[in-house]
C-alpha cells in the first residue's frame, strides 16, 4: 500500500489551515466580492436585510457542501453585513459542554458563532447546543450528588452559522434548529476564472483571460484549489514567461504538477485505477476502496467524490461505487467486463 502523497494532493490540510490563519487577503469580505453561488447569495441577502430592518439577529444558518467552496468566507460576510463580530471554532475543538458554555457566554449580542465541521460535535455538546440555539440560555450543573446545583444562564442572542460537508450527517434535531439551510454547489469554470482574476489582481500577478480559464477548468469546481493552483502556476510563469500567466504557461505548469485537463490529480487517478484494476469497475464498498488505496473513507467521500460524480466519472449505487465509461476512456483503459447489472455504463 502506498503512502499518501501529500505533495501531490491539491487539497492538503496544511493549506486549509493556512487559509484560515490570520488575515487571508484573498477571502472576500462583502457579498459583492463573493463570486458565484447566486441563489445562496440572493436568499441570504434577503434574510440579512430583513433581520436588519427588524433590528433582530439573523436566524441560525447551516451551510453545506464540499470543502473549499466558501462556507467560512460566507460566515465572515454574514458577520460583516450584520455589523457584528465573528467567532470561529470547529466541532472537534469543542470537547466538553463547558467549552461550548465558555464560548457562548463570551459572545456579544448579535454575534456570529461559526462552527465548522458541526457534524463532529459530541452528543453531550449537542445537548447544550439545542437550548442555546432555541432559548438563548443554558443550564449548567455544578458539583455532584447532594452538592449538585443547577444554574440557568441566559445568553446574548447570537447567530450560529454551522458548516458541514454533508447535511445528512447531522442529527435531525440539530438540523431542524437551523432556520436557514443553504447548499453550496461546485463552481462553473467561468466563475472560477473570475475568482482567479480577482485573486491575481490582489496578489499582483499578471494573467490573461485564457490563462485564468485554463487554471479554472482544472480546479475541480473549488475556489480554494483555484487560488492554490494560481500561486503554483505563478512560480512557473516567473521562470518560463516573465511572470505573465497565459494559457500556454498555465498548461505547461499544470501538466508539470500532474493535474490533467479535467483537474484530476495523481490521487484521483490512483483511486479510479484501483476501481478498474482490482474491482473490475465496481461496485465496491467505500470502506474497501479506501483500504485499497490507503485513504480515509471520509476524504474519499468529501474531497474526491463530489467532483468525480459531477463530471460523470463515478456513480454511487446502493451496492457501492462504480466507475463509468467516460472515466475509463479518459484514463485510457478498456471498459472492464461489466458482469454485474449494477454497473451503469451510461
Ligand atoms: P470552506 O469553509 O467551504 O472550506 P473557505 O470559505 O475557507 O471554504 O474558502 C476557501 C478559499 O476560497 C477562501 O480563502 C477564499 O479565498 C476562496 N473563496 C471561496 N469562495 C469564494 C467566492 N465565492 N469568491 C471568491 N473567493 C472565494
Amino acid at each position: 500500500m502506498e503512502d499518501f502523497d501529500f505533495e501531490n494532493r491539491i487539497l492538503d490540510p496544511s493549506e486549509i489551515a493556512l487559509d484560515n490563519e490570520g488575515e487571508n487577503p484573498l477571502r472576500p469580505r462583502t457579498m459583492n466580492d463573493y463570486i458565484g453561488q447566486e441563489k445562496v447569495k440572493e436568499n441570504l441577502s434577503i434574510f440579512i436585510e430583513a433581520a436588519k430592518r427588524r433590528r433582530e439577529t439573523l436566524d441560525h444558518v447551516l451551510l453545506y457542501g464540499p470543502p473549499g467552496l466558501g462556507k467560512t468566507t460566507l460566515a465572515g460576510i454574514i458577520a460583516n453585513e450584520m455589523n457584528v463580530n465573528l467567532r470561529i471554532t470547529s466541532g472537534p475543538a469543542i470537547e466538553k459542554p463547558g467549552d461550548l458554555a465558555a464560548l457562548l457566554t463570551n459572545l456579544n449580542e448579535g454575534d456570529v458563532l461559526f462552527i465548522d465541521e458541526i457534524h463532529r460535535i459530541s452528543r453531550a455538546v449537542e445537548e447544550v447546543l439545542y437550548p442555546s440555539m432555541e432559548d438563548f440560555a443554558i443550564d449548567i450543573i455544578t458539583g455532584k450528588g447532594q452538592m449538585a446545583a443547577s444554574y440557568h444562564l441566559p445568553l446574548p442572542k447570537f447567530t450560529l452559522v454551522g458548516a458541514t460537508t454533508r447535511a445528512g450527517q447531522l442529527t435531525a434535531p440539530l438540523r431542524d434548529r437551523f432556520g436557514v439551510v443553504l447548499r453550496l454547489e461546485l463552481y462553473a469554470p467561468e466563475e472560477l476564472a473570475r475568482i482567479i482574476t480577482r485573486s491575481a489582481s490582489i496578489l499582483g500577478i499578471e494573467i490573461d483571460p485564457d490563462g485564468a480559464l485554463e487554471i479554472a477548468s482544472r480546479s475541480r469546481g473549488t475556489p480554494r484549489i483555484a487560488n492554490r493552483l494560481l500561486k503554483r502556476v505563478r512560480d512557473f510563469a516567473e521562470v518560463i514567461s516573465n511572470g505573465v500567466i497565459t494559457c500556454e504557461t498555465a498548461q505547461i505548469a499544470l501538466d508539470k504538477l500532474e493535474i490533467d485537463e479535467l483537474g484530476l490529480d495523481a490521487n484521483d487517478r490512483r483511486m479510479l485505477e484501483a476501481l478498474i484494476k482490482f474491482y473490475r469497475g465496481g461496485p465496491v464498498g467505500l470502506e474497501t476502496l479506501a483500504a485499497a488505496i490507503g485513504e480515509e473513507a471520509v476524504t474519499i467521500e468529501d474531497v474526491y467524490e463530489p467532483y468525480l460524480m459531477q463530471i460523470g466519472f463515478l456513480n454511487r449505487t446502493p451496492r457501492g461505487r462504480c466507475i463509468t465509461r467516460a472515466a475509463c476512456q479518459h484514463l485510457g483503459y478498456d471498459i472492464p467486463n461489466a458482469q454485474d447489472a449494477q454497473i451503469s455504463f451510461d
